[in-house]
């Protein structure tokens, strides 16, 4: 882990950076492209987008604008819950490439699951097949969510996206994800705000003279975890990637593991109603 390009081998031997920018509640408007090329101009080279964040086309644009090459920037999105079923998850994908304007993605993932697990999963292994799409993956999926899948699939999913936090670490999912050699990703790292108000945060933070957002980072990176926090500001956008030039010891690790009450921020994906 030596630097903002480190990177982790998925099962299908491509390259995921470690650490990338989440883009969730980033506006559709001019100035967000702003805060993307932000990103990229401080050397992130990992998107994360959705169809439904309704942003894919100010991603796009930002990766155009920005002068980097396509293939040296990461990009993921999400086929969202309405569109699952394999037709209709084929045509969400051509939407998506369109909006980004892009002809490839390097991660597409079933945004949630659904009762049409197994259609919509066809039908991102056909977009791999076909060379569509570097990897494929879920997210928001449990253990038994990923039974379903791999009980009869040709292409076992390379990544899934999880909430993943020191409150919440997903523990079981987790061994389960590495057994099956599927790399974890945490989505809302930074407890989408609520992880500054935790006492040990506070004092690790003192502890490394590095902030709270860094520790927590740090952390994700050591549990061998992908991370995307989202920001705007420019200051903590460069502050997040600032991640290595220190290591929590195994002491720090377990203590911070300590901080699991089970408790979720976000839905949990057996009853959601959307
Ligand atoms: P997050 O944990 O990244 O927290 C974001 C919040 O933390 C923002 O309010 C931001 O202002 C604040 N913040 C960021 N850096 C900070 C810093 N250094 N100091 C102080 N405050 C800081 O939450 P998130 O955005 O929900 O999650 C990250 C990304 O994960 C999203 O942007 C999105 O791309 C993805 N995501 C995926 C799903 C899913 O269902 N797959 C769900 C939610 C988010």
């Amino acid at each position: 882990m030596l630097d903002i390009n480190s990177f982790t081998v998925l099962n299908n031997g491509v390259k995921m950076p470690w650490l990338g920018f989440g883009t969730y509640k980033i506006e559709y408007e001019e100035s967000s492209v702003d805060y993307i090329k932000t990103a990229l101009k401080v050397g992130y080279r990992h998107l994360d987008t959705a169809a439904v964040y309704g942003n894919e086309p100010i991603v796009g644009k930002a990766v155009k604008e920005s002068g980097i090459p396509r293939n040296e920037i990461f990009i993921t999105s999400k086929v969202w819950n309405n569109k699952h079923g394999y037709d209709k998850t084929l045509k969400a994908f051509e939407d998506t490439l369109k909006r980004l304007d892009t002809d490839y993605l390097d991660l597409y993932l079933i945004h949630w699951p659904k009762t049409l697990n197994k259609e919509t999963w066809k039908a991102l292994e056909k977009l791999y097949k076909d060379g569509r799409v570097r990897a494929i993956g879920v997210s928001n999926f449990k253990v038994h969510h990923l039974e379903e899948i791999l009980e009869d699939c040709e292409i076992v999913p390379m990544v899934n996206q999880v909430e993943y936090h020191p409150q919440f670490p997903q523990t079981e999912v987790h061994e389960f994800c590495k057994k099956n050699k599927i790399q974890l990703e945490s989505w809302g790292p930074l407890m989408q705000g609520k992880i500054f108000d935790i006492p040990l945060m506070k004092e690790l933070s003192l502890k490394y003279g590095k902030t709270i957002s860094q520790i927590a980072l740090r952390w994700d990176l050591q549990m061998g975890v992908v991370t995307i926090p989202k920001s705007i500001n420019e200051n903590r956008i460069k502050e997040n990637c600032d991640l290595y030039d220190f290591e929590i010891s195994k002491e720090d690790m377990k203590k911070i593991e300590s901080l699991n009450t089970g408790v979720r921020i976000g839905h949990d994906p057996d009853t959601i109603t959307f």
